[in-house]
């Protein structure tokens, strides 16, 4: 982890506001170990960030007022499901930076929402991590990247990633990052749903379909060698047979359809399809962008989803904008 600060006070545009963005992630394998004392799973996972970006714009203000726009918009009103008070990860990670720095939480927020939400892609960790790096430039906190590291695992399992971005193999909830090296671009096409998924509720399903003695008890974890090897060499062919997800059985248990858009996936040409961390994202690889394109038109016309979109990866984490 580097020690130069994450954004410093140059940053302020002319209007007073600083702008952040940070992006959505795909888990090229999630392993699930036994659930701990402390309520989480052991986790082996291998994270990679993908060209998906919310955007976050903050300006100085009294008091903190927080403002969520874009994906999942009805009528004009926030994104279904997110709130836009004290709940949102953002307000929580304002009020963490503020009490670390020792200043006052005075800013106004505002969240452009891309991501969409509760869909296995990590949304309001990505939102979190670009509020830290947004604010430590308004407010001039002079953060480190490890100090916003550290707030970041205080916020949530996956803001660690967001923030960092790249490849990564998460232990621990997850936020225990080492980066991994990536020598290429992957292309992917993400099929997104109309209704989103609870990460708590997918856990559970896991946790008694383990119980009942359906899938296996997640004691002896597949190995990530596959998969990170794969990262390191291509082809595709090679990653798309070391994708894995444990939450991907609990997940189509629980959306039956999304046996259906897996299938649809690799019908239409994709290399493979996996479920987004807890979904229901599906993730289909492409051979390469052209496939990609190809692939996001042949998905869009099957109406197996919401909405695609055609993305690659790794891209970088958390970053002012301008
Ligand atoms: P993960 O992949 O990290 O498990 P996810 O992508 O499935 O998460 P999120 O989009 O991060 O899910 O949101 C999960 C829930 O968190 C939402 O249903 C919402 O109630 C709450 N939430 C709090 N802050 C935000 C935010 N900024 N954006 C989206 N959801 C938020």
């Amino acid at each position: 982890m580097s020690n130069t600060t994450a954004g410093g006070p140059g940053r302020i545009a002319g209007d007073g506001s600083v702008v952040a963005r940070a992006p959505a992630k795909v888990n090229v394998h999630l392993g699930v170990g036994p659930l701990r004392d402390d309520g989480f799973h052991e986790l082996q996972t291998v994270f990679l960030a993908v060209s998906l970006f919310d955007t976050v714009t903050v300006r100085r203000s009294t008091g903190l007022s927080l403002e969520v726009r874009g994906e999942g918009t009805a009528d004009g009103a926030g994104p279904a499901g997110v709130p836009s008070d004290s709940r949102n990860l953002v307000w929580q990670a304002a009020e963490l930076l503020a009490r670390h720095a020792g200043v006052a939480a005075d800013a106004h927020l505002v969240v452009d929402k891309s991501i969409p939400a509760a869909a296995g892609l990590a949304g309001g960790s990505a939102d979190a991590a670009a509020t830290l790096v947004a604010l430590d430039a308004l407010w001039g906190t002079r953060a480190t990247r490890g100090d916003l590291a550290a707030l970041a695992a205080q916020l949530g399992s996956d803001v660690p990633f967001s923030l960092l971005g790249g490849v990564a193999l998460g232990t621990g909830r997850g936020e225990r990052l080492s980066p991994v090296l990536a020598r290429r671009r992957w292309d992917w096409v993400l099929g997104i749903a109309g209704e989103g998924l609870s990460t708590p509720t997918v856990y559970g399903e896991l946790d008694a379909l383990r119980a009942a003695g359906e899938l296996p008890d997640g004691a002896v974890a597949a190995s990530t060698e596959p998969v990170l090897a794969a990262l390191r060499s291509g082809p595709v062919s090679a990653l798309a047979a070391a994708l894995s997800n444990d939450l991907q059985a609990p997940a189509v248990r629980l959306r039956p359809e999304l046996r259906r858009a897996l299938r649809a996936a690799t019908e239409l040409g994709a290399a493979a399809a996996l479920v987004s961390g807890s979904g229901p994202t599906v993730a289909a690889l492409a051979e390469d962008e052209d496939g990609a394109a190809r692939l996001a038109t042949e998905l869009a016309g099957a109406g197996a989803f919401r909405a695609v979109r055609a993305v690659h990866g790794p891209v970088p984490g958390a970053r002012l904008v301008g």
